[in-house]
């Protein structure tokens, strides 16, 4: 039946009346519930829901109803995005779906009884800026609802939206009992897959948690003496060595850089020392630990320098050690406890420390992360989801978690069954994982390509070798920068990347200069803070600027290199042939004092760059005759010719491998590498991408370097196919003008 604009206007006038009745009204749920009732019976709807967003549980709950099964209130939760619901929320756009069933999306929960309703139609509800929730109106007939509903609807959803902003925040209020039925109720949160594999393991909830016992007290913590406060610094001390002893075999690269500064705090008189001295004046020696630390703390955190701030953390991490170690001796500290980690946020350093102490793997609930936190657990093999769910992080101690990190699945207390399913699906991974690989990689028609490893720690080269990796393509030097609180010494780097090359035996390998500066932040290099990091001062720019530490580096790796086949030196991000020019002659500089010192180095390494700016590839023929070799890093190169952030979800949709301008970009840069008889190798992530590899091989690129864990993948991937082949869809892909028409070429390929 046609509406006519006067029962709109009526709608408005009644709904008005109703939000003066209940803005002074404290009675959340009757409000709701009559506001429901109301539009339900104005748009002579079955059903009318009102759905409220949780900024904490970044959840939408279903809170009031009319229409739907009363028992389902405060039992349908929904994640911005999800279902028909949650699109609506997160786009903040009217959906009007008329066979809602059918609709792809649409979320069916069976203990609403909604099976009869077919006609749907969601408005968020918002208030400036601020997402509130969604109202929703149902009917039984298909096709029910029309345009002018739309507008109708849209205009009593503003007028309700004050009030109903005000009941939300009052419900919130009461929300600490709701959180914890929440909890009970959570069994599986899909998250984001950041680094694969399968873990199973009890959770243990990290940061906020684990450093409590600083600042909270805990019942019995008085009963302490001296001998007990002795007894815990001993212990602390023991366990940063185990810890160490740990990273030392895992993380070479680390060595003794992780701990060095717990160890020198442990050691200093002024710390300890005055613990010891409050106790003996007569304070509890819980209160002596904290008094001591907190006032380290504050003066760290004062500092105008970031690396100092950064003690602070240290300071913590240690106290809470002590604090921790004085339980008696059979209770087990936080990490052993459980070994699936939750945290809000993750730093390299922290990936290693719970590495180290036993954590199988890590879900993030909260916040985003940088990309080398999963390059790094990657590098670690140990799962990584990133989940925005916060209620994971008030899951008690002991609860068992299940990772899929392939999918960004966890579950939670999952039952026998999942668990044993997971199980065998692991052992066939293993299997597959240690498949015999060949030593060289041939195509069907007998045309060679060359494999080589992305390698980040040390700890990876063994795994490289044994998948008959032919060398490294890419060897990411920042990670014992990224991990330590002050610039690796140029000894210190002179000893990881020996044993690199040594480890090597001669084959190939592509030493990448530090690629610091943009999300890889050097919390000591003091750096001030940019707008714009992603295009400031990062990389090779770092380096030319602080050429002391772009020297060390070089010399390094220069006489690391002595009396080695086929080492490679490659500066990341260049962006004009000047810079270029100028970082090789930094090289030929410190080749002259290393002479000019008799100190053994390689004169012949090759010099390189990366390939991952638009203005590289607008010169890309210059370029090829300055360079020895070009390495493509498609992951920074989409990121700047698209300007599409490769970390940020939000423009993920605009991050696109197959646009035609990285096609042709990437067949470009190929063809002026073979014009200039240089090598052209791409390590970047669209490497290991299945789907990408018949395009790069079909462009003439011949050299792929990927994570270790890809190889054998890649290597069945290309013996699959034929050259002849790859090549004629590749000329097909590049006559391709839009993302639509690539992607149908993409899609066309049969593996
Ligand atoms: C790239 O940008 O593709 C690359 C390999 O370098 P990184 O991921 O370290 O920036
Ligand atoms: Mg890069």
């Amino acid at each position: 039946m046609q509406k006519k604009a006067s029962d709109y206007l009526n709608l408005l006038f009644d709904i008005g009346e109703l939000a003066d009745l209940v803005t002074g009204s404290s009675d959340l749920e009757s409000f709701l519930e009559l506001a429901v009732d109301l539009v339900a019976r104005h748009f002579n709807a079955p059903v009318c829901s009102i759905y409220l967003y949780n900024e904490k549980s970044n959840r939408l709950t279903l809170k009031a109803t009319k229409g739907l099964k009363p028992g389902a209130v405060n039992k349908i939760h929904m994640k911005p995005g999800e279902g028909l619901v949650g699109r609506s929320f997160e786009t903040l756009s009217i959906v009007r779906e008329g066979n809602a069933g059918k609709t792809p999306g649409f979320k069916y929960f069976k203990e609403a009884g909604e099976d009869p309703y077919n006609s749907f139609l969601c408005v968020p509800i918002k208030r400036g800026v601020e997402k509130i929730g969604v109202l929703v109106v149902q009917h039984r007939d298909l096709n029910h609802f029309e345009m002018s509903d739309e507008r109708a609807i849209w205009a009593v959803v503003n007028h309700l939206a004050g009030s109903i902003e005000n009941a939300r925040l009052l419900i919130e209020f009461s929300q600490t009992r709701e959180d914890a039925e929440a909890i009970d109720s959570l069994v599986f949160v899909k998250g984001n897959a950041a680094a694969g594999g399968y873990a199973l393991g009890k959770a243990v909830v990290l940061n906020e948690q684990q450093k409590s016992i600083l600042y909270d007290p805990v019942p019995g913590e008085d009963q302490f003496i001296k001998q007990d406060f002795s007894l815990a610094i001993e212990k602390t001390t023991q366990e940063l060595k185990d810890l160490q002893k740990g990273f030392e075999q895992k993380l070479p690269e680390s060595a003794s850089l992780i701990f060095t500064a717990h160890f020198m705090i442990l050691k200093d008189k002024n710390f300890i020392g005055r613990m010891g001295e409050l106790i003996d004046e007569g304070l509890n020696p819980v209160d002596a630990v904290r008094k001591v630390a907190a006032k380290y703390m504050a003066v760290f955190s004062a500092s105008p320098h970031a690396y100092m701030r950064e003690k602070s953390q240290d300071v913590e991490d240690l106290s809470v050690r002590i604090l921790n170690n004085f339980r008696a001796r059979d209770e087990k500290n936080t990490y052993e406890k459980g070994n699936i980690a939750i945290a809000r946020q993750v730093f390299p350093s922290d990936i290693l420390k719970y590495v180290s102490a036993g954590i199988k793997g890590i879900i993030l609930a909260s916040g985003g992360v940088t990309s080398h936190v999963t390059i790094l657990a990657r590098s670690l093999q140990i799962p990584l989801i990133i989940a925005e769910e916060s209620g994971l992080l008030n899951l008690p101690g002991n609860t068992t978690i299940l990772m899929d990190g392939d999918l960004g699945n966890i579950y939670i207390n999952p039952d026998k069954k999942t668990i044993k399913l997971f199980e065998t699906k692991a052992g066939v991974e293993r299997q597959a994982h240690s498949a015999s690989m060949e030593s060289t990689t041939w195509t069907k028609d007998k045309k060679r390509v060359i494999l080589l490893a992305n390698i980040n720690l040390l700890s990876e080269v063994p795994l490289a070798r044994t998948l008959k990796a032919e060398g490294i393509g890419l060897y990411r030097t920042e990670f014992p920068f990224l991990i330590r609180s002050t610039f690796p010494s140029e000894a210190e780097q002179y000893v990881i990347y020996k044993k690199l090359f040594d480890e090597m035996q001669d084959h190939p390998v592509m030493i990448r200069t530090l690629d610091a500066g943009g999300e890889k932040t050097l919390a000591y290099s003091d750096s001030p803070k940019e707008t714009n990091p992603e295009l400031g001062l990062r990389s090779i720019r770092f380096s030319l600027k602080h050429r002391d530490v772009f020297e060390f580096q070089i010399r390094a790796m220069l006489r690391a290199a002595a009396g080695k086949k086929d080492i490679r030196i490659i500066f990341p991000l260049i962006s004009s042939l000047d810079e270029f020019l100028e970082a090789k002659q930094v090289v030929y500089d410190c080749m002259d004092a290393l002479s000019g010192e008799e100190s053994e180095f390689n004169r012949d390494v090759a010099i390189g760059m990366m390939v991952e700016l638009p203005s590289a590839l607008a010169t890309i023929d210059e370029f090829a005759k300055e360079a020895d070799f070009f390495s493509i890093g498609t992951n920074d190169f989409i990121q700047y010719l698209l300007a599409a952030d490769r970390a940020n979800k939000m423009v993920a949709d605009y991050y696109i491998p197959c646009h035609p301008a990285v096609n042709r970009g990437i067949a470009k840069i190929a063809e002026a590498a073979y014009a200039n008889s240089i090598e052209v190798s791409v390590c970047g992530e669209m490497a290991h991408e299945k789907e990408y590899i018949p395009f790069l091989l079909g462009v003439g690129i011949r050299i792929l370097s990927v994570d270790p864990q890809f190889l054998p993948m890649v290597q069945k991937t290309i013996m699959n196919l034929s050259m002849a082949d790859a090549v004629e869809y590749a000329k097909r892909m590049l006559s391709e003008t839009t993302v639509k028409g690539a992607k149908k070429v993409l899609e066309s390929w049969k593996f």
